[in-house]
């Protein structure tokens, strides 16, 4: 069964969504990670939790498991040992597997996450969840989706045909993995090989929608997962230091907003309907005006609270001085912050990266419009290296290097 999304007339007519959604099977003993409030008060209600302990016993549980890291109910010692022992015999607190680390030199750290196929005996999926660390915060970059149902020309993720939503606890389990691996639960002993923040800053400050997939596609579990990891009881980081990247869902910007309330960033890339119809093919259902216009509208927007357009540098395709003009006039007057992004390439992507002066000539028509830091050239310059080398790099390396530079960037 192929699943087609509702098509507006004319315009939208040939934006077809990739492949059907593949289910998630929960295991019989299924993990509390990623549950709300609300949903852990009904599954102690199921287990025999009376109605009048449940706020408490929500409290007490929330604590163990969001703001102190821990995995087995039964070093939880301010519950009764019933319900410990009922827990136990019940549920988990398991995280996402992960089935590989790779440590790169400059201390970006990208775990492999291993997540159930729906069919039993299938090969499971993959999601990559990468760390980018330097001296005062490091920054998350995870993934919402396995594979994405758009199909952006310039994105790896486009080609992959699986596709299956992460549950909220399969987002926040990404996150929960790597304060695991980073020693960064309360007396938790942090790595030495590898840079992480310095001093009191905890390893995990931001965390960046920008993995796999389409958060605004998955909203709800991207919704419950945010707000897990930005409860101030718990895991408690910022909704000013989470972002949601999106290619543009425009019906539910709004919704992320009012419904989350983090940091917004949005995939332009293009200037003119024409091009981002190619780019970004989810433009002819949704087209730049109704996105601006959307983005003018997101709960929250500031001068303090800005918006930011990420914009892929594609040689002689959007990178042109009268591009760099254009996005800065239209997007003036809206809150903005603008992020050049090197493209970086794939193993039979058609598309090369911008040269480097491209680039700053570019950057400098923005920066002069009054943006800062429109693309970070120190660090730029080493990955714009790294985006020529990366030709005969494996797919792998390539993807971690993507979803770093992304990270970075974001960041900024
Ligand atoms: N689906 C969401 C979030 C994941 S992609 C979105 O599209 O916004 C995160 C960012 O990486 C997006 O801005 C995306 O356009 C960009 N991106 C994808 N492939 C890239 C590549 N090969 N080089 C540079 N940026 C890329
Ligand atoms: Fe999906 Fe984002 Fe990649 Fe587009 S850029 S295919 S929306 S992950």
């Amino acid at each position: 069964m192929t699943s087609t999304v509702e098509i507006a007339p004319e315009s939208a007519a040939s934006f077809v969504e990739k492949a059907p959604l593949e289910r998630y099977v929960a295991p019989e003993k299924p993990s509390l990670i990623g549950l709300t409030r609300k949903q852990l008060g009904a599954v102690l209600g199921a287990v025999g939790v009376p109605e009048a302990q449940r706020k408490m016993r929500v409290q007490q549980l929330w604590h163990w498991i969001y703001f102190r890291g821990f995995t087995e109910f039964d070093a939880m010692t301010s519950v009764s040992k019933e319900l410990r022992a009922t827990l136990t015999a019940n549920f988990t607190l398991e995280r996402p597997e992960v089935v590989a680390e790779q440590i790169s030199v400059d201390g970006t750290r990208k775990w492999l996450v291993r997540l159930p196929g729906e069919t039993q005996g299938e090969r499971p999926h993959e999601v990559e969840t990468v760390y980018i660390p330097d001296s005062e915060r490091g920054t998350l970059c995870v993934s919402s989706q396995v594979g994405c149902t758009l199909t952006c020309s310039f994105c790896h993720t486009g080609t992959q045909r699986l596709v299956r939503n992460l549950t909220a606890g399969e987002i926040v389990g990404q996150v929960m993995v790597a304060r695991d691996r980073l020693g960064d639960w309360p007396g938790g002993t942090r790595p030495t090989d590898g840079i992480v923040p310095s001093g009191d800053n905890r390893c995990v400050t931001n965390v960046v929608m920008m993995g796999m997939g389409e958060p605004l596609y998955n909203l709800d579990a991207v919704r419950d997962a945010l707000l897990i990891v930005s409860d101030g009881d718990g895991i408690g980081i910022s909704k000013r230091r989470i972002t949601l990247s999106t290619s543009g869902v425009v019906p539910n910007i709004e919704r992320a907003g009012a419904e989350i309330g983090c940091m917004l960033a949005v995939s332009l890339h293009a200037v003119r309907d024409e091009l981002r119809n190619q780019l970004v093919p989810l433009n002819r259902k949704y087209p730049i005006a109704a996105l601006l216009e959307a983005c003018r509208n997101y709960p929250g927007a500031s001068n303090a609270k800005r918006i930011t357009f990420e914009y892929v540098m594609l040689k002689g395709v959007n990178d042109s001085i009268e591009d760099a003009k254009a996005l800065v006039r239209l997007l003036k007057g809206i809150p903005a912050k603008i992020n050049l992004i090197p493209f970086n390439p794939w193993p039979g992507s058609k598309y090369e990266c911008s040269d480097w002066e491209q680039i700053e000539k570019f950057s400098a028509v923005v920066f002069d419009a009054g943006y800062a830091s429109p693309v970070r050239t120190p660090r730029g310059r080493d990955i714009f290296a790294a985006c020529g080398q990366l030709k005969s790099a494996t797919e792998k390396l390539s993807a971690r290097e993507r979803m770093a530079l992304r990270a970075m960037a974001m960041t900024d």
